[in-house]
């Protein structure tokens, strides 16, 4: 079976409920980036910060309006 989940998702904090106070949120997210599959998890902000810098900011959202490099200017990342 193909896994359809985001590698980055056991240790990320958005799949894993930092939005606990926004359920609704955190399961929109889950369906249209974590759980949609590479055509889903690769449009994520959050897996793209960690694919380009090998990290990613812990309170960045996945539909960030931030381009990469706006992301890695202001959290000073690689
Ligand atoms: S798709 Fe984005 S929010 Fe979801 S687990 Fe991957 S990095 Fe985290």
């Amino acid at each position: 079976m193909l896994n359809t989940t985001c590698p980055n998702s056991p240790k990320c904090p958005i799949f894993n409920g930092i939005l606990a106070d926004k359920v609704t949120t955190a399961k929109a997210y889950r369906t249209k980036y974590c759980e949609a599959g590479p055509q889903g998890y690769k449009t994520c902000k959050r897996f793209l910060a960690k694919e380009k810098f090998g990290e990613c900011p812990p309170n960045l959202l996945p539909n960030a309006g931030l381009s990469l490099d706006e992301i890695g200017a202001r959290y000073n990342l690689a």
